[in-house]
């Protein structure tokens, strides 16, 4: 990310304007920082599940919404694909990444692309209101022995036709993290580091490589409790964010005690899935579907609270504190305008 007063200086030197009315430091107005999580959290975390047990219906979901996280699913639509799966379930604010159709395996690349193309259509039909194409997360199934046979260059292929964004290195609750201990852990490295925390469950309270449900909700409630540093979010959204962040530019257009404006861009490449203080190139995914908000915090005249921030036809106000001013908007989209809000 990085920060540019380009445009303001070079229309004072053109004007003959002292450059310090407008001077390009950090605590001018109009000067502007890309959060590094939305709503200036310090880290997100990620809560996935896999293979639709029916622990997750029965004990994982419930605990999810009473604390208003989501989690991102990987489901397997023919195995146990039952009406709550297909109905429900998504319209509790749960997300469903693709986990192929049966979990059977992929002899060659067409029947990977079948097992691919049967989820992803269950998943497309359980969101019948989200625009496609969409990025969904791809989690690989792991498979019996000699039943996934296909190359990762052919896995590859399959997730840039389907508009798959790998989920990153498996790390698996009662594999990798054996109590609730360890997974707390989890969620401190990623505050520290400042990237996406995550972990993987199969069954919860129950089913296989089961988690218990003491330690299930010692995770839960120690992410609640750190609310105020962490974005408990689903995969693709923690995706997108970070890699339109990594790639974004904010240049200032105009800076006056009257109005600020902003133009937002991101250079949606390479695009860096950021996990657990790692990166990975994901360098095949469609830019145009890169359509997450960004959180920014721009400096304005200190006599300014109440503010209203435009961009093409999105109206939206924020107050500021101590001349700062926090907000969302859309890298790639129309100019920001930021003004003073009238009574
Ligand atoms: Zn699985």
């Amino acid at each position: 990310m990085s920060v540019s007063l380009l445009c303001a200086c070079a229309a004072a030197m053109l004007i003959g304007i002292p450059q310090q009315a407008i001077a390009a430091d950090a605590s001018a107005p109009g000067a502007t920082q890309v959060a590094p999580w939305k709503d200036n959290k310090k880290a997100a975390f990620l809560l996935m599940f896999d293979d639709n047990a029916p622990s997750h219906l029965k004990n994982a979901i419930p605990e999810l919404k009473k604390r208003n996280f989501t989690g991102t699913f990987y489901v397997c639509p023919g195995k146990g694909w039952s009406d709550a799966w297909k109905k429900e379930v998504p319209g509790m604010g749960m997300e469903y990444g693709n986990h192929t159709n049966t979990h059977s395996g992929a002899k060659d690349a067409e029947k990977l692309d079948e097992e691919i193309k049967l989820c992803a259509e269950a998943i497309d039909k359980a969101y019948p209101d989200r625009k496609t194409p969409r990025l969904i997360s791809w989690g690989q199934p792991g498979t019996g022995k000699g039943t996934w046979l296909v190359t990762n260059e052919q896995v590859r292929e399959a997730c840039m036709k389907y508009n798959l964004i790998d989920r990153g290195p498996f790390m698996g609750a009662a594999i990798h993290y054996k109590n609730g201990k360890d997974m707390v852990a989890v969620v401190d490295k990623a505050i520290s580091s400042g990237s996406a925390g995550y972990i993987v469950f199969h069954g919860v309270g129950g089913d296989w490589l089961s988690a218990s449900m003491p330690d299930f909700l010692q995770l839960l409630d120690y992410l609640v409790s750190k609310q105020d540093q962490i974005w408990v979010t689903d995969h693709i959204s923690s995706h997108k964010y970070a890699t339109e962040r990594a790639g974004a530019e904010v240049k200032v257009v105009e800076a006056t005690d009257k109005k600020i404006q902003l133009a937002l861009t991101s250079k949606i490449s390479p695009r860096i899935i950021e996990l657990d203080g790692k990166s990975y190139t994901n360098d095949k995914a469609d830019p145009k579907l890169y359509d997450a908000p960004l959180t920014l915090i721009t400096k304005v005249p200190a006599s300014w609270q109440k503010c209203q921030i435009t961009q093409g036809a999105q109206k939206t106000t924020a107050t500021a504190a101590n001349g700062t001013l926090q907000y969302e908007a859309l890298p790639n989209s129309d100019p920001i305008s930021i003004q003073p809000a009238t009574l």
